[in-house]
């Protein structure tokens, strides 16, 4: 049965405009309820947080608790990679922002089309194998945001130091074109090598699911929540060992403690009721962003990208008369941030882009909908 992972992309802050503001009181809270629940899987990444999630985790789990008492999983971030020696440093860095001698699991981060040949080029593969030799990694693998094909590709050659692959999976992306999360899934299978799943509720997208959505799967298994639709899902496929989940609050952690605990997959009749589920959350969302940020940090006009694509969807998926009322929370980030219509289409948010959202062509309807005075 598929286990429960604390995701530590999205966790709770002081400041919702800051990402380094983590509530460290929470998360500490949020942390021993974890534990104390049964579960032990903690997943960070270097870029988390603008850099400061694995130190958080440290001083939330690693600092009060035995070591022997969780598994702590990271990443090597695979955009950032200059050189050799870079990789070195930035693995030692990590040792230390964690306060750990040895991750329980270690992923190449982001293995796609465009970050692959760094770590052909770097050797990246060869070089984990030798910390895992060293027992400074206990399993080793890669998250992976492309598509089913490359996925193979990357097995073909690297299947010897692969032990786990972290995929996208959640019922939106199932079946969709870019993502191909069945698809990968079975790629996954083929080889015996087990998933980690992210994103499950696709950044909380299908948490927040229409009304419509919300009744149906309420007169269908009364007392669930949709995000435990979207976590039974995912806990319910056969190579699935854990389901990361960027957890917020504790009323969030608390829902898929409750659903993960005595997980129970999705019978026949709930996956009927989720296919026409689909189609209406499809109709509905009109940026399917997930939030993950990995956009933001290259934007040379700071463009606050994610936010723009959450006050459009809202905009959008609650039309009013008149102008809209979401373009003063658009105005008040233009205060701080470049507006849609800054955008000089360099393409390098593109590049970052899990989802393969064409962003500059949205921003342009960012713009035409929330940029009126
Ligand atoms: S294309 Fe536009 S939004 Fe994307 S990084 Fe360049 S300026 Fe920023
Ligand atoms: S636009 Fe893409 S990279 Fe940026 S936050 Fe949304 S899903 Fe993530």
């Amino acid at each position: 049965m598929a286990d429960l992972g604390f995701g530590l992309m999205r966790l709770p802050l002081r400041d919702p405009d800051d990402q380094t503001s983590i509530d460290m009181e929470l998360l500490k809270k949020m942390v021993d309820e974890f534990l104390a629940a049964g579960f032990d899987y903690f997943d960070t990444a270097y870029y988390y947080h603008r850099n400061t999630s694995e130190a958080a985790i440290k001083e939330a789990l690693v600092e009060r608790h035995p070591r022997g008492s969780f598994r702590l999983a990271t990443k090597m971030p695979m955009k950032l990679l200059e050189s050799r020696e870079h990789q070195e440093s930035i693995f030692s860095e990590q040792l230390e922002n964690c306060g750990v001698e040895y991750f329980d699991c270690y992923l190449l981060h982001n293995i796609c089309r465009s970050y692959y040949p760094t770590a052909e080029k770097l050797d990246t593969f060869r070089f984990l194998r030798e910390r895992k030799e060293e027992g400074r990694i206990r399993r080793l693998g890669f998250s992976i945001h492309d598509d089913a094909d490359f996925l193979e590709r990357v097995l073909e050659r690297h299947v010897e130091d692969t032990e786990v692959v972290q995929l996208q999976v959640n019922y939106l992306d199932w079946d969709s074109l870019e993502t191909q999360a069945g698809r990968c899934c079975e790629v996954c299978e083929s080889y015996g090598i087990p998933v980690i799943v992210m994103e499950p509720v696709k950044g909380g997208a299908l948490a927040n699911v229409p009304a419509e959505v919300a009744e149906m799967f309420g007169n269908t298994t009364p007392g669930m929540s949709p995000a435990s639709w979207a976590m039974r899902f995912a806990g319910g496929i056969g190579c699935v060992e854990t389901v990361l989940s960027g957890m917020t609050d504790m009323d969030q952690m608390m829902d898929n403690i409750r659903t993960m605990r005595d997980l129970r997959p999705l019978d026949d009749h709930e996956l009927e009721v989720l296919e026409r589920a689909k189609g209406i959350i499809r109709s509905s969302v009109a940026v399917p962003c997930t939030g993950c940020r990995y956009c933001v940090d290259d934007c040379p006009k700071a463009i606050a990208i994610p936010e723009f694509f959450s006050i459009y969807n809202d905009a959008v998926g609650t039309p009013s008369k008149g102008l809209p009322p979401q373009r003063f929370y658009y105005l008040n980030l233009t205060g701080i941030h470049g507006k849609a219509s800054d955008c000089i289409g360099c393409g390098r948010c593109e590049e970052s882009c899990p989802q393969h959202l064409p962003i500059r062509e949205l921003l342009k309807d960012v713009a035409k909908r929330l940029e009126v005075y």
